[in-house]
């Protein structure tokens, strides 16, 4: 039997958008725009931000009217899931030395699009807007490169993404 000690006031009233406990994720998705449900990409999007903070999970339970716990298989389409999010996350933000990193074809110019587009990055666009792009006038060309290397990357894992969630009969759509 575990015996919870009362909290502070002050981390009571706090919300936290999810809490780990005992190899348990709890998604709290009460005060988010979402639905709370694995068809909305904003909550799969929370509970993925979880997955970051957290580490893989053992169980997973999302919260809003009711908690919904899911299975181990949904678990592992959502740790893939915040793989690419935390892989396009540093991209974004990530400045390597020595390389151009800030015109308008560099990767981590290019990277929030990719999640923010989430379920549905349309890579065919990005990928002939960065080869459309001039050099000196749009971008330098070792980035035009480098991102198309790295939507090449995402594609395919965004690939292997859906053929896994597709096994599992996770839905990956927006709704
Ligand atoms: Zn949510
Ligand atoms: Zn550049």
């Amino acid at each position: 039997m575990r015996i919870s000690l009362p909290k502070l006031k002050k981390k009571a009233e706090h919300h936290e958008p999810h809490r780990y406990e005992d190899g348990m994720l709890f998604v709290d998705c009460r005060k988010c725009e979402g639905t709370s449900s694995l068809g909305d990409a904003g909550c799969v999007k929370c509970v993925s931000s979880g997955i970051i903070d957290s580490g893989p999970p053992a169980r997973l339970m999302m919260r809003k009217e009711c908690d919904v716990e899911h299975s181990e298989n949904v678990i592992s389409v959502l740790v893939e899931i915040s793989k690419i999010s935390s892989l396009t996350h540093t991209a974004s933000i990530e400045r390597p030395a020595g390389k151009c990193n800030d015109c308008s074809v560099s990767i981590s110019s290019n990277a929030k699009n990719i999640w923010d587009s989430f379920p549905e990055p349309r890579f065919d666009i990005m990928r002939l807007e960065a080869e459309r792009s001039k050099p000196d006038k749009d971008g330098c060309e070792e980035c035009m490169w480098r991102t198309i290397g790295f939507i090449d990357q995402l594609e395919t894992m965004f690939f292997d993404l859906r053929k896994n969630a597709a096994k599992k009969a996770f839905r990956l759509t927006e709704v």
